[in-house]
C-alpha cells in the first residue's frame, strides 16, 4: 500500500488512509504490532493457540527519534525494496516516511556490523545497538488469521516495456538531500511526461493489471 502512487476508485494518495489506520493500531488497547516478526510455530487448538514468533533485530532501539543523523555518517548503500530496487538507501535507513513504528532499521545483509560503526557515534540519542540479537517469543492467542500478503509482479516478464534492459534514471545516492532530490525528479517527470509519465508510476500500474 505504502508504495502507491494513487488508488482506485478516488485516485487518492494512500498516506491519508496510512495514518488513519496506523493511529487506529497505537490507540488500541487491544492491538500489538510486532514488526520485523516471524510465526514459526503454531501449537493449541481453536480457542488456545500458542504462537512462537522469531523477532529479527533492527538494531536500533525505541529512542530512534528518525531524526536521520545516522544516514549522513553511514558510508554503505543497499537497493531500495520499496522503489522496486530503481534507487538506494542507506544500511540504516527509515522504511518509508510514514513507516509505523518511525523508527530506523539496519539491514543486517548490507551492514558490516561493528567492523564500521560510524552511526554508533552519529546518533544523538544512543539509539542504535549493532549488537541486538534475534529473540523468541511464545504468545497466546485465540485465533490465528494466515493473511498471505502478495509480491510485486515481476516487471521484466512483459515483453516490450523494456524493464532491465532499457537505461534507467540515475536516482541521487541516499543522503540528508536525497529525498528531496527524488521529489524533485518526479516533478521533473510529471513536467515532462504528464500525469502517467513517471516510468515508476507505470511500472506499478503494470502491477496492478498484472495481478
Ligand atoms: S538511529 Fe539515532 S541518528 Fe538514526 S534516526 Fe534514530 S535517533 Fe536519529
Ligand atoms: S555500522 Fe552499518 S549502519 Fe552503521 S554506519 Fe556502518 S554500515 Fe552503516
Amino acid at each position: 500500500m505504502a508504495q502507491m502512487h494513487q488508488y482506485f476508485p478516488k485516485l487518492c494518495p494512500p498516506s491519508c488512509g496510512l495514518e488513519m489506520n496506523f493511529r487506529r493500531i497505537r490507540t488500541s488497547a487491544r492491538i500489538q504490532c510486532l514488526t520485523l516478526s516471524e510465526v514459526e510455530k503454531i501449537t493449541g487448538g481453536p480457542g488456545r493457540y500458542q504462537a512462537t514468533i522469531r523477532r529479527h533485530p533492527r538494531r536500533v532501539n525505541n529512542k530512534c527519534t528518525a531524526c536521520g543523523a545516522c544516514v549522513e555518517a553511514c558510508p554503505i548503500q543497499r537497493p531500495d525494496e520499496l522503489n522496486c530496487r530503481m534507487s538506494s538507501t542507506k544500511a540504516i535507513y527509515l522504511p518509508f516516511e510514514m513507516a509505523y513504528p518511525l523508527q530506523f532499521v539496519v539491514d543486517g545483509s548490507a551492514c558490516p556490523g561493528t567492523e564500521c560503526g560510524k552511526c554508533v557515534p552519529a546518533c544523538p540519542y544512543q539509539a542504535i545497538d549493532l549488537q541486538m540479537k534475534p529473540e523468541t517469543i511464545e504468545v497466546e492467542v485465540q485465533a490465528a488469521i494466515w493473511a498471505t500478503g502478495w509480491d510485486p509482479f515481476d516487471a521484466g516478464k512483459i515483453d516490450g516495456l523494456g524493464f532491465g534492459t532499457l537505461p534507467e534514471r540515475d536516482f541521487p545516492p541516499h543522503d540528508g538531500a536525497s529525498r528531496v532530490a527524488q521529489r524533485t525528479h518526479r516533478r521533473e517527470d510529471s513536467k515532462a511526461f504528464g500525469r502517467q509519465g513517471n516510468r515508476k508510476r507505470g511500472v506499478r500500474a503494470v502491477r496492478r493489471v498484472a495481478r
